[in-house]
């Protein structure tokens, strides 16, 4: 990996496209006083991802753009374009040559691009770094930093060192590794309150789970119950209901029973009316018959009076005239009541009467003739009487003989009713018994259907299974059970078993995943504890390797250096206390190592840094830097007036370093030194005219020489 090109447009006092090419190992810049050489240094720092603005003698992005003269317009921009051959692919990408270029606006943005295509920082720091080009800088020693290794902390040193033997890669992994781990702990940490979170909800759950399982139990027990108790009452209603069928025939014994009975009570009515009607009515006949007779035997008797009267008066002679024979009867009454004989009274009054009923005048002749046909009329009606009595006596010896008959028909009857309220009371208790079988029945179906519901299946009832013979109360007291047990799974509410099933599975199934993801993030915490622990182990081995080699080689420069003495570094370790102390306290101790250095000059009694002169110190720096420069050779040193404070000898020596460090890393070198720029073998000229544009002349050695004063 080579450097071919900077190119410098904006930046600073470079106001116009400047380009430097580093065609061979040792460049040199020179130039008088502030005609812009130190500004080329920083131009290094800055494409490289400088952020301290302080380290480029800035406040800020904007003070890198050209900021105008009285002569050339400020500009909006700075940019600076590092061109590297690439072709051994120390850089990581598939380029021959790769340009990293870092452009900087007025509002203080900054662009960074790789061949022209815009990146991260990050993504630069990360390439170069692994081509052992770190962002400490260390290879890029600016003017009167010479001493920055001394006079930094020994925290500060360590890092320099670090990056110097190019373990900024294995701090850039190990830096990751731990922002991965502090990530995954927070995952870890929120994860486990997700499950302290859904714990309690899942503890309700199992034991909502538990409960359901204990029903489920409890269910297939009643499902068995069911099924035994149903079987059995299925079987009891079938033989119930087939008995029921017998009552049929009782039903038609009373149906024919009923038809018989109306039919006998119709035969014995119209017997008894029948006689009785024909005997009442001769019965009736002969009493008018006798009525009649009376009457014409009263009739024939007051003819015969009168017959008897008018022969007493008149013998044979005519009779007197009706008139006449009232006149002398009513004043032979008279007479009578005037005597007050009761008897002769009576007497008169009859004659009267008689003499009424004869009405007129009754010839003896008429009297006789009406006697006769009377007397005929009697003898009639004796006859008819007498025929009468006859019939009635005829019909009531019939009567007798039918009611007889009538007595068969009787009893028929009677114990056709006697088996019939007989048959009535059968029937009734059957019916009694149909209606109780239909509400057990009922019931039955009722029992099916909760059950259904209650077992969400249907029990079994019509397996063929014999049972023993029980009284009915067994099936009663199965029944009971049956019903406190229903009452108990009803009360442990299967209801919503489904949804909670459900949401348990889910949350269970979310706890596991938590617990999983949990065993993941152990998992990937371990593996990124373990990449620590090996990165640590790898940057201590290297670190402390590194140094042990720096150690000699700084040693050796410094005796070349300072004709003698020794230098060494030392790893030291400090502790200190970490912010935000907890209670333990000891395990709050951060152990942070550090680099001591320690020197000792010929024929002198030094001890500490602080002791040296200003050129011995640089003599010191300089002695570590290239000690460093050697371990791990930087691809290119940038060296802004390092040799500044040398004298005639040690510039000689420095010089010889200088080739010496060449065979392995591009030095571009700031210089007034004469014996410096005698080294190298491209030399550029900077100058700074009245418009206070920085401008770039490619120089000879004498010139350069020339240039430099
Ligand atoms: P020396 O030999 O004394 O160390 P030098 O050659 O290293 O000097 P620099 O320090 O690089 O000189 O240059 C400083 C010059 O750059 C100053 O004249 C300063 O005004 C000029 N300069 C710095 N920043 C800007 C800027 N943003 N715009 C214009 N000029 C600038």
């Amino acid at each position: 990996m080579r450097l071919l090109s900077i190119e410098l447009s904006g930046f600073k006092s470079f106001a116009k496209k400047t380009t430097l090419e580093f065609g061979s190992a040792i460049t040199s810049v020179v130039g008088p006083n502030g005609s812009g050489k130190s500004n080329v240094a920083e131009s290094f720092r800055f494409v490289l991802g400088e952020q301290s603005m302080k380290s480029m003698r800035g406040k800020r992005g904007e003070d890198m753009i050209w900021n105008g003269s009285g002569s050339v317009p400020r500009a909006g921009r700075a940019g600076v374009k590092l061109v590297f051959d690439n072709t051994d692919r120390a850089l990581n990408l598939d380029f021959d040559e790769v340009a990293i270029e870092r452009v900087v606006h007025r509002d203080g943005n900054n662009e960074y691009l790789l061949n022209g295509s815009q990146v991260r920082l990050r993504d630069i720091s990360e390439l170069l770094s692994r081509a052992n080009i770190g962002a400490s800088g260390h290879h890029i020693i600016s003017q009167g930093e010479a001493d920055r290794a001394l006079s930094a902390s020994s925290r500060e040193r360590r890092e320099m060192l670090e990056d110097a033997l190019g373990l900024t890669t294995y701090l850039y992994k190990r830096e990751e590794a731990e922002k991965k781990l502090e990530k995954t702990a927070e995952n870890m940490r929120e994860v486990e309150s997700l499950r302290r979170e859904l714990s309690p909800h899942l503890k309700f759950l199992n034991a909502q789970v538990k409960k359901i399982e204990d029903a489920h139990v409890l269910r297939e027990e009643l499902f068995e119950r069911y099924t035994d108790y149903l079987s059995r009452e299925h079987i009891y209603l079938r033989l119930a209901r087939a008995e029921l069928g017998e009552g049929k025939e009782l039903e038609d014994e009373h149906t024919t029973l009923d038809h018989r009975i109306t039919q006998l009570r119709k035969e014995l009515e119209k017997k008894h009316d029948a006689g009785s009607d024909e005997l009442m009515a001769l019965e009736r006949e002969g009493r008018e018959t006798a009525h009649a007779r009376e009457a014409a035997v009263r009739e024939l008797g007051g003819i015969e009076g009168e017959l008897r009267a008018l022969e007493r008066m008149q013998g044979d002679g005519p009779a007197l005239p009706a008139r006449e024979a009232r006149d002398f009867a009513e004043s032979i009454l008279s007479l009578a009541e005037g005597s007050k004989i009761s008897e002769l009274i009576s007497l008169a009054r009859s004659f009267i009467q008689k003499l009424s009923v004869s009405s007129g005048v009754h010839s003896r002749a008429e009297l006789l003739e009406k006697k006769q046909v009377l007397e005929s009329q009697l003898k009639d009606l004796q006859e008819k009487e007498e025929h009468v009595a006859g019939e009635v006596s005829v019909l009531r010896k019939k009567i007798e003989g039918e009611k007889d008959a009538s007595r068969e028909a009787e009893r028929e009857l009677f114990a056709a009713m006697a088996r019939r309220s007989e048959l009535e009371g059968a029937r009734m208790a059957l019916r009694a018994r149909e209606d109780a079988l239909k509400l057990e029945e009922e019931r039955f179906k009722e029992e099916l259907r909760e059950a259904a519901i209650l077992l969400e299946r249907v029990p079994d009832y019509e397996q063929e299974t014999m049972f023993e013979d029980e009284p009915r109360s067994a099936q009663e007291e199965r029944r009971r059970k049956l019903e406190r047990q229903k009452i108990r799974l009803e009360e442990a509410g299967l209801g919503n078993s489904a949804e909670i099933l459900k949401e348990h599975q889910e949350t269970t199934e979310r706890d596991q995943f938590l617990l999983r993801e949990l065993a993941d993030l152990e998992t990937s915490a371990q593996s990124l504890r373990l990449l620590i622990e090996d990165l640590t182990a790898t940057l201590e081995e290297r670190f402390v390797g590194g140094v042990e080699k720096i150690n000699a080689e700084f040693d050796a420069f410094f005796k070349l250096m300072f004709g003698g003495g020794s230098a060494s570094l030392q790893v030291v370790k400090e502790t200190k206390l970490r912010r935000g102390v907890s209670e333990e306290g000891s395990e709050d101790m951060d152990v942070e190592e550090g680099v001591e250095i320690s020197v000792t000059l010929p024929h002198k009694r030094i001890k500490g840094l602080h002791m040296l002169s200003g050129g011995e110190r640089a003599l010191t720096s300089i002695a570590l830097i290239f000690a460093m420069s050697q371990v791990n050779p930087p691809p290119f040193l940038i060296l802004d007036e390092t040799d500044a404070a040398l004298d005639e000898a040690n510039s000689r020596r420095y010089g010889d370093m200088i080739e010496t460090l060449a065979k392995k890393s591009q030095l571009i070198l700031i210089t007034h030194n004469r014996e410096t720029m005698s080294r190298a073998s491209v030399l550029y000229g900077v100058t700074m005219g009245s418009d206070g544009v920085s401008k770039l002349l490619s120089v000879k050695f004498e010139e350069a020489v020339a240039v430099a004063k």
